[in-house]
């Protein structure tokens, strides 16, 4: 079978390395002169390692630990002698497993009535699969966020975590390879996000950038085997976290496609998808109510090491009842 999966981010690209070598004949299309460069924090959290390689040269430093902040105020710190995660070189990392496949750069792909043109020209696929990112979503299921570069001197194993109790979104400062990236997402104006930036913005400004992020869950009008990655929702919505998800997602497409099975019930079996739609519906109920104070109220009493495991998508119907009650379910 010849596949072209279009756009060349974690969800596409790994696609492409998951069929590698496989009956599958794919190619990726990517419409820009590189791989990456899409506004990011380089965040990816652990257990993603067992499923695709991170070459080592890609990983800037392994995260030990994290802080979480409310309204300004830090209200835990946690050091774990294990790793959480990794901030990844994105662009290195993508360039890496995109040597390994047939990657096409500087492709820009349309499809018409069932025509898949690249570059204006026609091209022949018996499957077309969309990793196009948040690029292809509307204002509705997505939120904006802002991120500078600086030069802050910034411990390269912590991460911190800022939320507020006017912003149903979140801020970050993760490290990087030149000092730190500073960034805020949320439902609220662009001018607004920026002046909640500005409030935790330290070191000397080098970059500045941003773009939307999925905060609406998995679009299910989009389960019917043609979307993986952010393209369908795969956006942990109370934390930003897309690349793992999308990688996670691009696995089960690879898996179903290999094993001719149906992807939307492959996905809607998987914990990924329930994970994704709990964290889906926290931020729905919170829009309802038009108030964060269950996520403050979550923020505040809860063990740091629950509220981490929520963030990670590695939770239980047991660890949510803790933590939000039994009507979350
Ligand atoms: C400011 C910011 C910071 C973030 N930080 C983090 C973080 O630290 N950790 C984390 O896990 N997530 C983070 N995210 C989210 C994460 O970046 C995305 O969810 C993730 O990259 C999604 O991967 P994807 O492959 O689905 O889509 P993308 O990475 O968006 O890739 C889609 C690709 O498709 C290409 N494309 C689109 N249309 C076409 C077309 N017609 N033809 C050819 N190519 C096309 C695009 O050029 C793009 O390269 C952040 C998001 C933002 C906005």
């Amino acid at each position: 079978m010849k596949l072209a999966i279009v756009g060349g981010g974690p969800a596409g690209i790994s696609l492409g390395w998951f069929l590698r070598g496989t009956k599958i004949d794919a190619t990726v299309y990517e419409g820009l002169d590189d791989v990456g460069k899409k506004p990011c924090a380089w965040g990816l959290l652990k257990g993603i390692e067992n499923q695709i390689d991170i070459p080592k040269e890609s990983i800037y430093s392994e995260i030990k630990g994290f802080r979480i902040f409310l309204d300004g105020k830090l209200i835990s710190e946690v050091r774990e002698r294990e790793r959480l995660g990794y901030i990844v070189d994105k662009p290195m990392f993508l360039r890496k497993l995109g040597e390994k496949i047939d990657l096409r750069l500087n492709s820009k792909v349309v499809v018409k009535d069932g025509v898949l043109t690249v570059n204006g020209k026609q091209e022949q696929a018996d499957k077309v699969i969309f990793a196009t990112g948040h690029y292809s979503l509307g204002k509705d299921v997505t939120i904006p966020a802002v991120q500078y570069i600086t030069d802050l001197n910034y411990d390269p194993e912590m991460v911190d975590m800022y939320f507020y109790s006017d912003l149903l979104g979140y801020g970050w400062i993760f490290p990087d390879p030149k000092g730190a990236k500073i960034g805020v997402g949320g439902y609220g104006s662009v001018d607004f996000i920026k002046e909640k930036l500005k409030t935790i913005t330290k070191g000397k400004v080098l970059g500045f950038h941003g773009a939307r992020v999925s905060d609406f869950g998995v679009l299910e009008e989009r389960l019917n085997g043609s979307y993986i990655g952010e393209a369908l929702g795969t956006v942990y919505a109370v934390t930003g976290e897309g690349i793992r998800p999308s990688i996670m997602s691009a696995k089960i497409m690879a898996n179903a496609l290999l094993e001719d099975k149906d992807f939307s019930k492959e996905f809607k079996r998987s914990k990924l998808y329930w994970s994704l739609q709990i964290h889906a519906k926290v931020i729905k109920e919170a829009k309802a109510r038009n108030s964060v104070k269950g996520l403050e109220r979550v923020l505040l009493k809860a063990d740091p090491r629950l509220v981490v495991k929520f963030a990670m998508g590695d939770f239980g119907k047991l660890d949510l009842i803790k933590l939000f009650g039994s009507s979350i379910i």
